[in-house]
């Protein structure tokens, strides 16, 4: 079999089993395994993979390429099944960034660049502190940290595990200004009464329990407590909203994404809390997904 037809078998089996991108995820799959970029796999798919029996000679045929197509194989049917495949390769690029990932955290969406990039166009001076709650693999406080390197950034999860990989994560990717810490919220952070911020972001679980998309595609694999919130999905972007306050310097923002039918409902609580400049932006697909407020001051 050439590479070409080994990989477009996979995508068909993939499509049949209801992938939205078989293709894709074939190939992501493939390169995993091999190590080899795109450009080579369309350069040599031609080449027969791990059979020279046919008498041809470009074969790439040794026990690595028979060891790699049998590993293709089980990525595949792993796939068949339902797993992301951002936890079968243990990476997602976000923000231009590799990110390692595994099944304790959410996996980095495109959506959250939109907080990302509402968080860098308030970061106007040289320095400043930034806090990102509910940090996950670290996506957003390494997007932002590796972008502004005079500030200061701040990851709080409540998984050791979320903790231990946004860590490793900041190590590879040699972003040196980002600190995370362990705890409940703003509960991790130290008991100190001069701590202040100048940006808190965060994006919170945020899903109804009883919304159907859970029963769906790679969120069933993801892990709830990264998705699911009480009060159809508002409790803790309201616990923020309640909270952050106490931990804005004056002038400072909350910026919170949410659903994109919770974007009135996360208005109003910022509205009530006394934030200025209440506004909602959207994201790569034209919903209403990041809110974001001031705290009254300078
Ligand atoms: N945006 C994600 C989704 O719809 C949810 C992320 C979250 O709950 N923070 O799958």
């Amino acid at each position: 079999m050439t590479l070409d037809q080994l990989v477009r078998h996979a995508a068909l089996r993939l499509q049949a089993a209801g992938s939205p991108s078989p293709r894709l995820d074939a190939e992501v799959l493939w390169m995993h395994v091999t190590g080899r970029d795109r450009t080579w796999l369309y350069t040599w798919g031609d080449r027969t993979w791990g059979d020279r029996t046919r008498g041809d000679r470009t074969a790439v045929d040794s026990a690595e390429a028979r060891w790699q197509q049998a590993r293709f194989d089980a990525l595949i049917a792993a796939r068949a099944q339902g797993m992301p495949v951002a936890y079968l390769t243990g990476e997602r690029e976000f923000h231009g960034l590799a990110l390692a990932t595994s099944p304790e955290t959410l996996i980095p969406r495109p959506d959250t660049e939109t907080l990302v990039e509402a968080a860098l166009e308030r970061a106007t001076a040289a320095s400043g502190r930034l806090l990102d709650m509910g940090t996950g693999t670290g996506a957003i406080a390494l997007a932002f940290a590796g972008e502004r390197p005079g500030w200061q950034v701040d990851g709080v999860d409540i998984g050791p595990e979320a903790v231990a990989l946004a860590r490793d994560n900041a190590a590879r990717l040699e972003i040196g200004n980002v600190s995370f810490v362990h705890g409940d919220w703003f509960s991790a952070l130290a008991d100190d009464p001069l701590l202040a911020f100048d940006l808190i972001v965060a994006n919170p679980p945020y899903i109804d329990a009883a919304d159907p998309h859970l029963r769906q595609g790679d969120v069933r694999f993801e892990p709830r407590s990264a998705l699911v919130a009480a009060e159809a999905g508002l409790a803790d972007l309201r616990h923020l909203v309640d909270r952050a306050g106490g931990y804005l310097t004056p002038g400072g923002w909350l910026a919170l994404e949410h659903g994109h039918t919770q974007a009135r409902a996360v208005r109003d609580m910022l509205d009530q809390a006394g934030y200025a400049r209440v506004a909602s932006l959207r994201d790569l697909g034209g919903h209403e997904r990041v809110t974001l407020g001031r705290q009254p001051g300078d």
